[in-house]
């Protein structure tokens, strides 16, 4: 077993398991990992308290996969998540870990999608049923045995669940199971209606959370900017372009991760590069002198690679994965402000993870501002600060080793001297975007993705969001009615969500719901004039990303 995975080694988990979890780049388990892990496997009913971000959904994952038996082919474990969209990505994760198990399947139960195919898998021995609880109930009506065989169940996102009203559904599904099943229950929150639940219909359930002791940071400034997780890298080349830093550590999840963008970075003319668990002992040193040195500027590293590492250079930390707990935050950022200079970390969020931030601003006890990503003329501003810096010092006596030149080209070429200055400076600058436009065209990020109407901290606001809010909604397709929320950007909406609501909520099909636009501080939607009034009705309490929907019709005049 290699050194970095003795962590999760040491689970003896099935090592079909331990394989993938391998290959999928982890290099140790997380809090909330560490703690959940045994006492699921051991099959015992568990209460985790734990938010996205934490490493939850392989905290239950790997037990689960490891406790059922590939060789019956019928559902054996059973997990509910409130959104279409959180089903999906916890299926997708069980594929990932149960990749090299052969003969196990997975299949994700959620609206929107036709039945039968779903009802067809789950006949057909899928042992992991991943469904969102209200498809989940039209499927027991349709045959009440389905889940019958089911021996462990998992509620993730439990106080999610509730929010969205999936109460009685619930209860429908717990009478749908063997009482003898083992229960899991995950939860941002314990509210009382929560413990009500876990009262009702766990056994003797272990709580796990992760212990939050308070933590002091000091002389670091902190900001965070929200960013959708596809969007990270583009983030972190702005982010950049504008911080004056000196040596810089990065901070992400896993090892492919550290090697992706100590590429994308070293492609955009950065020194830099990646620092993880699988990197020998002398390789490891030869990258941290160079950054102490000056030969590297930036290292892309995990945790465990960090680990131990201090380097007085370090002005600034990025975490553009989020940290699993708000120790290890504490100890990311105290890589920098070394030697009592200042220093400053900041971390990128992606929607889901606000709760996360949430938990670290109460732990370290301090806010950590919101920052917006640099607008076009903050670049603009940074690439001739940079290049005024590079050249300032040459001028004092360029003139005297290169004067001469200059007149015999001048004359030559038969230009002004401006001409050829700026000609020299077109070859300089290697065709960097240098003018207000440039910028912008070449600009990867919508810049409306940027979160809430604050006011950004380093950077001018842009003056085009209100007439980019106030922009021509484009003609509607016949039998379909535009409808607006209130819920934005701003709000950490991204399209896929207020879809995954609807459909969930709405019971409609994929094909019902017409385009989607997602402004900063309002979204619309196209569905099905048919209908539209008792839908609306339907939708009437649908929360996403925390807050009511509250969708209307949109009247364009
Ligand atoms: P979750 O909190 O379950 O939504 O997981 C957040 C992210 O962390 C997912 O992208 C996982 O793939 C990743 N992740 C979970 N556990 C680990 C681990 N032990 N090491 C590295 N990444 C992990």
């Amino acid at each position: 077993m290699t050194q970095e995975t003795g962590g999760f080694a040491a689970f003896n988990l099935n090592p079909n398991i331990l394989a993938a979890v391998i290959a999928t780049g982890y290099e140790e388990p997380s809090a909330i990992q560490q703690q959940s892990i045994p006492i699921i496997m051991a099959g015992k009913d568990m209460i985790g308290q734990a938010q996205t971000g934490t490493g939850k959904t392989a905290a239950f994952a790997l037990p689960i996969l490891h406790c059922i038996d590939p060789a019956k082919r019928e559902p054996q474990a059973l997990i509910l998540a409130p959104t279409r969209e959180l089903a999906l990505q916890v299926a997708t994760a069980f594929e990932t870990y149960a990749k090299q198990m052969p003969g196990v399947t997975v299949v994700a139960v959620y609206g929107g999608a036709p039945m039968g195919p779903q009802l067809k898998a789950i006949r057909n021995g899928a042992q992991i049923v991943v469904a969102t609880p209200g498809r989940l109930c039209d499927h027991l009506r349709r045959d009440e045995k389905v889940l019958s065989t089911v021996n462990h169940l998992v509620l993730d996102e439990a106080d999610e669940m509730l929010k969205l009203g999936f109460m009685d559904d619930l209860e429908v599904i717990f009478k749908a199971l063997p009482p003898t099943r083992q229960t899991v229950l995950f939860s941002a929150t314990l509210p009382q209606s929560i413990r009500a639940i876990a009262e009702r219909h766990l056994r003797d359930p272990e709580h796990v959370k992760i212990q939050t002791k308070t933590q002091t940071v000091t002389a670091i400034e902190q900001a965070h900017l929200l960013v959708h997780a596809d969007q990270k890298t583009s983030a972190v080349l702005s982010l950049l372009e504008v911080e004056d830093f000196d040596a810089l550590i990065m901070f992400v999840r896993t090892k492919q991760a550290t090697l992706d963008l100590a590429s994308a970075l070293e492609a955009k003319g950065y020194k830099a590069a990646a620092l993880n668990g699988d990197i020998a002992q002398n390789q490891r040193e030869r990258v941290i002198d160079s950054l102490k040195d000056g030969r590297l500027d930036i290292v892309v590293a995990t945790d465990v690679a960090a680990r131990g590492l201090d380097v007085p250079r370090i002005t600034h930390v990025f975490n553009v994965d989020m940290p699993y707990d708000p120790e290890s935050y504490v100890h990311r950022i105290g890589r920098t402000g070394r030697a009592g200079r200042e220093g400053r970390a900041l971390l990128l969020v992606t929607p889901r993870e606000r709760r996360m931030l949430q938990v670290i601003e109460r732990v370290t006890g301090q806010k950590v501002a919101e920052v917006r990503l640099p607008d076009a003329q903050a670049v603009l501003d940074a690439r001739i600060k940079k290049l005024t810096n590079s050249l300032s010092p040459l001028v004092a006596d360029a003139e005297s080793t290169h004067g001469d030149l200059l007149d015999r080209l001048t004359a030559d070429i038969g230009c002004t001297p401006r001409a050829l200055a700026a000609a020299l400076l077109r070859k300089a600058t290697n065709g960097q975007a240098l003018t207000l436009a440039a910028i912008e065209k070449e600009r990867p990020l919508v810049p409306n993705n940027a979160p809430r109407g604050d006011r950004p901290e380093r950077t001018g606001d842009r003056p085009d969001r209100g007439d980019r809010e106030r922009r021509a909604p484009v003609p509607l397709a016949e039998g379909r009615a535009r409808c607006r929320t209130a819920l934005g950007a701003r709000d950490g909406i991204a399209a896929k969500n207020l879809l995954g609501a609807i459909l969930n909520e709405g019971g409609l099909a994929r094909e019902a719901i017409g385009r989607i636009q997602v402004r900063d501080s309002f979204s619309l939607v196209e569905l099905p004039e048919d209908g539209l009034e008792k839908l609306l009705a339907k939708l009437k309490d649908t929360r996403v990303a925390g807050k009511q929907l509250k969708l209307r019709r949109y009247r364009e005049d």
